[in-house]
């Protein structure tokens, strides 16, 4: 993947290097993503809990918890079923890459579907990728593929 001079990718690339740790990366990049879709789809957010998995393990044992079978994916959210009650998105940070290039572009592309969801419930997973490409794409200010839309559809949850 070619990461554009100026991009919005490079630029958290950039950021996550100077942090140096995932932990100092990771909040304000849920934050600006959250903003992002605030501004670009006009909707409002459930409250969200981010739950890092800094070992896949901790992370299998929520898919289980959650009756999630087959392969898992790199992040869930579980839907609160009350106004009072924070919707949760887990995330598997472990699974996204040992490269920088790659936990990078994981994260903002699976937070930034899990919070379409969230904020989005009744809309099914082609309906949130449809929604989620062209923006995130915006965000990175790079392009995907569209043999890669059809391989990230297959693995979606
Ligand atoms: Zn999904």
């Amino acid at each position: 993947m070619e990461i554009p001079e100026g991009s919005g990718l490079e630029k958290y690339l950039k950021d996550f290097e100077s942090k140096g740790n995932i932990k100092d990366f990771i909040k304000p990049v849920f934050e600006e993503i959250m903003l992002f879709l605030k501004k670009k789809l006009l909707i409002t957010f459930h409250d969200i809990i981010l739950t890092k998995c800094y070992r896949s393990k901790d992370f299998d044992r929520i898919c289980l918890e959650e009756g999630i079978t087959g392969e898992y994916p790199l992040a869930i959210i579980i839907h609160s079923r009350s106004f009072s009650i924070p919707d949760r998105i887990a995330v598997d940070l472990q699974r996204m890459g040992t490269y920088a290039k790659s936990f990078v572009f994981n994260f903002i592309l699976v937070v930034m579907e899990e919070l379409i969801h969230s904020a989005c419930p009744l809309k099914t997973e082609l309906e949130v990728g449809a929604i989620m490409f062209p923006l995130a794409e915006e965000f990175m200010g790079i392009k995907l593929s569209d043999d890669f839309k059809k391989m990230s559809e297959n693995m979606r949850t």
